[in-house]
């Protein structure tokens, strides 16, 4: 037999079993992900991971260190805590997010960003309990004198990309025939930037995001008016990742129980309306 022919034999055996094992790894999906005392899969071991949309103060945005913190991150702490992890946010385009993209890849455990609970997101995405109550607003600059979208006529208007905003906005201007150029943004600092250096003469968005922004840029910015839309956020999981969304729902029933919840919303949102 030839020597040569013979070594390239083993060598192409070593290698099949070489593949054979690292296929083998590869299989075990659990060697990367990990699966918490409750029976929670995660799809990276030790961490919650979380995906969101920044900014979107009071939310989730960045502080000056550069770590994201705001009501949402907050609460998902606690469910973090609750599995014996820590969360890790991961800041991506709100589409993915919506659409159930992202947590169907394995990207990440949980959706966490300001998002509205939608009859067509509970097709492709399953929400927690209702988290917290919030509806839209039309935020214009100080001085103007627009009070409603009829106002707004051959003007243009500000919306962030594939939020309710946004739907709401095109619904109320192809219900009423207004005569509105509804220009949409990428994310909520980009539609704020154009808000402020006059692009657009007004722009929809949730009221909690304008009261942030007024608070931290006083006296560029007032609320005009507010849409009542009754809108809910809810944290989204993979759909039928009913571990995950049990954990997230007991979290958030313990924290409305033993005051956690009031805590963080005094610290983030501020001083609860009168009931
Ligand atoms: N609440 C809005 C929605 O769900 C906006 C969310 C966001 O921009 N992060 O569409």
């Amino acid at each position: 037999m030839n020597p040569l022919v013979n070594t390239r034999r083993v060598a192409a055996l070593a290698a099949a079993v070489t593949l054979g094992l690292g296929g083998l790894a590869g299989c075990a999906k659990e060697d990367t992900g990990g699966t918490t005392e409750g029976g929670v899969t995660l799809v990276k071991a030790g961490a919650l991971t979380t995906c969101t949309h920044l900014p979107y103060a009071p939310f989730q945005a960045k502080d000056d260190t550069g770590k994201v913190v705001g009501f949402d991150v907050a609460l998902v702490d606690l469910v973090a805590k609750k599995l014996g992890v820590t969360q890790e946010i991961i800041d991506t385009p709100f589409e993915g997010i919506k659409s159930g993209s992202d947590l169907n890849a394995g990207k990440c455990d949980i959706a966490a960003a300001g998002m509205t609970i939608t009859d067509e997101r509970k097709v492709v995405l399953d929400f927690s309990d209702p988290y917290f109550d919030a509806t839209q607003a039309l935020a214009v600059l100080t001085g103007s004198s627009v009070k409603t979208l009829e106002e707004l006529a051959g003007k243009r208007v500000g919306v962030q990309g594939g939020t309710t905003g946004e739907a709401y906005i095109n619904a109320q201007v192809a219900e009423k025939s207004l005569d509105i150029e509804v220009v949409s943004y990428k994310d909520l600092a980009a539609q704020q930037q154009a808000l402020a250096t006059n692009q657009v003469e007004a722009a929809v968005n949730d009221l909690p995001v304008w009261n942030e922004y007024i608070k931290t840029n006083p006296g560029k910015v007032v609320v005009a008016t507010g849409f009542d839309t009754g809108e809910q956020y809810g944290f989204a999981v993979k759909k039928g990742n009913a571990e995950l969304l049990k954990a997230v729902n007991e979290s958030l029933a313990a924290a409305r129980t033993d005051g956690t919840y009031d805590q963080i919303y005094a610290t983030w949102i501020g001083a609860k309306p009168a009931a």
